[in-house]
């Protein structure tokens, strides 16, 4: 099956004489890349009109992709970069109504699943919810949603080839992870992993969602450029533990979406593993990453809220292990993931009441 990021990978074997780069690399692939059944079309942008290589690169660059897809029927147009034609894009994802993009400063602190048990509760309440897996540097959602196997599918709509979002537990779900081959990971930073992320999002037939909920990568990257400029970002919930260096990596993600140019606003802090409950003595608490209220101190300091406190509880981590998230559950620690979705919906309209809609960064 053709589908655009397999385009980009061939790009991306194909070299320009004398920069030691690529096609992906060096912005010559535009993102109007079409596929219906096996026809490709797409455009390279060169910087000038008399380029010497053109003729040798629009055969490499078909090459290439007949070398990744033999069935392939392709057509590359050309443009020049002073003339490239302003397409007048349609907005990213019409249908849906908020954004979310679910941060945090350090790997590790449960970004993830907090996103996927936002993402079930929100669903069991009837609200229409899409997950985007955007973490590059590991991709947890397809486990944690029992997804690994997932196969995507493409399908027409108004005569646009879409992927299908996977749908489990009532929310639609695709990851980078489905895209990306652990083993070429390391290849796919950068231009490559950017241009995947647009395809799930600008190619991908999301529909009408109410929340559309990105994990992000941990800390601050150029995917994080990307989305603010592919998406206007309704919020970020940012998560983090009580941890000293924790919370030192969540201000900086703060910070992030509070600069200026990026101007997202943070809706409010999740602060997980809180305290360690053990099973047997579910009224006690340890707090074993930090004092009780670090979390609160950071939130008061940038005037947020904490949207939630999370236990450290083993079974949260085996339902996400198991492929089945928490939040489906009637326990105590599922109910803490409810409060929190409840807490994000009423952040989210006090956030639409008081402010405009987020605009996307334009960058030059
Ligand atoms: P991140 O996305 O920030 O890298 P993950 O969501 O992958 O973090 O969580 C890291 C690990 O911690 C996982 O094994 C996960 O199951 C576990 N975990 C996260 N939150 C909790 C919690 N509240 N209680 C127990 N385990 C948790």
């Amino acid at each position: 099956m053709l589908y655009p990021a397999l385009i980009t990978e061939a790009l991306a074997t194909v070299r320009y004489p004398g920069s030691g780069k690529n096609l992906v690399e060096l912005g010559m692939v535009e993102d109007d890349i079409r596929i219906a059944g096996d026809n490709v079309s797409f455009t390279l942008i060169f910087d000038k009109a008399t380029d010497p290589f053109k003729a040798s690169l629009l055969k490499s660059a078909e090459a290439a992709i007949h070398r990744a897809a033999p069935e392939a029927v392709v057509e590359i147009k050309t443009a020049t970069r002073q003339a490239a034609p302003k397409v007048e894009k349609a907005p990213a994802l019409p249908g849906v109504k908020n954004i979310i993009a679910v941060s945090s400063g350090k790997g590790g602190v449960g970004k993830s699943t907090v996103a996927a048990n936002m993402a079930v509760a929100l669903a069991a309440e009837g609200y229409r919810v899409g997950l985007l897996d955007a973490d590059i540097f590991g991709p947890s959602v397809p486990k944690m949603f029992g997804l690994e196997n997932e196969e995507l599918y493409m399908h027409e709509v108004e005569g646009r080839n879409l992927i299908i979002p996977a749908e489990k537990y009532g929310v639609k779900v695709l990851s980078i992870g489905f895209l990306i081959d652990p083993a070429s990971a390391a290849v796919w930073r950068g231009a490559m992993a950017s241009n995947a992320l647009k395809q799930l999002i600008e190619q991908a037939d999301w529909g009408e969602l109410d929340y559309f909920l990105i994990d992000m990568p941990p800390g601050t990257s150029d995917i994080h450029l990307t989305l603010v400029q592919t998406l206007g970002i309704t919020g970020a919930v940012v998560v983090t533990t009580p941890q000293q260096v924790a919370l030192a990596d969540a201000r900086k993600g703060i910070a992030m979406f509070r600069y200026d140019k990026i101007n997202v606003p943070v809706l409010g802090l999740v602060d997980n593993m809180a305290w360690f409950t053990p099973e047997k003595h579910p009224d006690e608490r340890y707090f074993l990453f930090g004092p009780e209220g670090a979390v609160d101190a950071l939130a008061a300091e940038y005037g947020v809220p904490v949207l939630a406190r999370i236990p450290l509880v083993a079974a949260v981590g085996e339902h996400s292990d198991n492929g089945s998230p928490i939040a489906l559950e009637n326990t105590a620690s599922a109910l803490a993931f409810v409060h929190l979705a409840h807490e994000l919906i009423d952040a989210v309209d006090r956030r639409n009441n008081e402010l405009p809609p987020t605009s996307k960064v334009e960058m030059r």
